[in-house]
């Protein structure tokens, strides 16, 4: 894959873009949201090249629980673990825009539903 092939987030994985990291392991990161739609708005990506939500394989489900496990990690040590709301576009009629699977933490303000 050359450089211009690679994807904002991919490039943010391997440094060559700096985030505001708030946490990452082994398996995946978290940062700041460059258009953040809340207070909080915080992305969680695993490492891995996975493009959307439904290429996640179920097979091995390790990586889908432990991104569960990341996401309740940081909003518990945000204060917000019970008034939060989690989002991952899949697919561009979606609302995704970058074709690396993420989830969107929002919080810090109240959240109509339904989403537009
Ligand atoms: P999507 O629309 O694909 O669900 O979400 C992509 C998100 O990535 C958007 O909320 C957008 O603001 C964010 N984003 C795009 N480019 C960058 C970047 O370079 N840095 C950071 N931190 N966020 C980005």
């Amino acid at each position: 894959m050359t450089n211009s092939e690679k994807t904002i987030f991919k490039k943010i994985i391997d440094g060559e873009i700096p985030a505001d990291i708030v946490y990452q392991d082994e398996h995946c990161l978290a940062f700041n949201d460059i258009a953040p739609q809340a207070p909080i708005h915080i992305l969680v990506i695993p490492k891995e090249e996975i493009p959307h939500l439904d290429a996640l394989s179920v097979e091995d489900p390790f990586l889908a629980a432990h991104m569960i496990s990341v996401i309740q990690k940081i909003t518990r040590d945000l204060g917000v673990s019970q008034s939060y709301r989690l989002i991952s576009n899949c697919g561009a009629t979606a609302g995704q825009t970058v074709p690396h699977l993420h989830f969107h933490i929002l919080a810090g303000r109240d959240l109509q539903w339904p989403p537009g």
